[in-house]
């Protein structure tokens, strides 16, 4: 969740066409909600992600989605705990065969819908930024992804420790475990089970060393997330060189890692203006457009 970056670009003549479309339907009377003309300087147009959060907020497809994911985190874990050589972590070596079975979960877009703090950005055309998102956090109103509280469930019955890797700050671990609590995810208390970014020495946001951690001590079966970098480090790259390390991991895919879907931020998006330094929202759009592929 951390990092947006770049992520909203000019759209101005959008506008007008997301207008134009909504008096046009013949669905309910609607109202859109553009921003006023000569916003602050704060503002952005954010209709970029505008279909990106409909989508997981209004589409039967997004829900079957993930619900089939935790479906198959399901299945592999039965698989996995069948295999005592087995781990999802590139961080664990040697003989895991002895140690108990833990499972790693990020937390946004994985476990919790943040979906309404998206909304709220291309409500407001307003741009993401840090303070924002832990005032979003404080307020404890994130949803559960659908399927995550089933598979959790299912892990714990089958005693498998779940842990939560999650680039939120330490600084709002409270309010995380409050909407945790809230949603009946469990969390362990034998362990620190919900790792945060400015915890124990975790400063970045690579999120190797946690993992790490996890491993010293037990043997991970499952890596599920939304974000490249919830699997392995080296993912802020170029669109090409995260390609080629997705290849690299294949046999991982549907298998040891279970990837969820979030078209709305992550590092995919940072890839597309990666090299450039503070790019501004024409950079950012101008570097969009010109990653389209027009032809095959
Ligand atoms: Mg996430």
């Amino acid at each position: 969740m951390i990092f947006h970056r770049s992520r909203h670009g000019v759209l101005i003549g959008l506008v007008t066409i997301v207008a134009a479309c909504a008096s046009r339907s013949n669905g309910p009377s609607v109202s859109p909600a553009p921003p006023a003309a000569g916003a602050t300087q704060a503002a952005r147009q954010t209709h970029e992600n505008l279909n990106a959060v409909l989508w997981m907020q209004t589409a039967a497809e997004y829900r079957a989605s993930t619900m089939q994911a935790y479906r198959l985190a399901q299945l592999q874990l039965d698989t996995a705990l069948g295999d005592p050589a087995w781990t999802a972590a590139t961080e664990q070596t040697g003989d895991v065969s002895s140690l108990p079975p833990a499972v790693i979960l990020d937390l946004d877009e994985t476990v919790i819908d943040n979906s309404a703090f998206q909304a709220r950005q291309v409500q407001d055309a307003s741009a993401y930024s840090e303070e924002a998102w832990n005032r979003w956090v404080e307020e404890r109103k994130s949803g559960a992804i659908p399927g995550a509280i089933e598979f959790l469930a299912y892990a714990k019955s089958r005693g498998v420790t779940p842990f939560y890797v999650t680039n939120r700050d330490h600084k709002v671990e409270d309010a995380t475990r409050d909407v945790l609590a809230k949603l009946g995810v469990p969390v362990t208390a034998e362990r620190d089970a919900v790792l945060t970014r400015h915890e124990s020495g975790w400063d970045g946001s690579d999120k190797s060393s946690r993992r790490q951690s996890v491993a010293a001590n037990y043997r991970v079966l499952l890596v599920v997330g939304d974000n490249f970098e919830d699997f392995v480090s080296g993912t802020r790259a170029s669109v090409t060189d995260r390609a080629a390390l997705m290849q690299k991991y294949e046999a991982f895919w549907g298998r040891k890692w279970i990837v969820l879907p979030n078209p709305t931020y992550g590092s995919w998006d940072g890839a597309l203006t990666f090299g450039m330094t503070q790019p501004s929202d024409d950079q950012t759009l101008a570097a969009k457009y010109h990653a389209l592929k027009t032809e095959r």
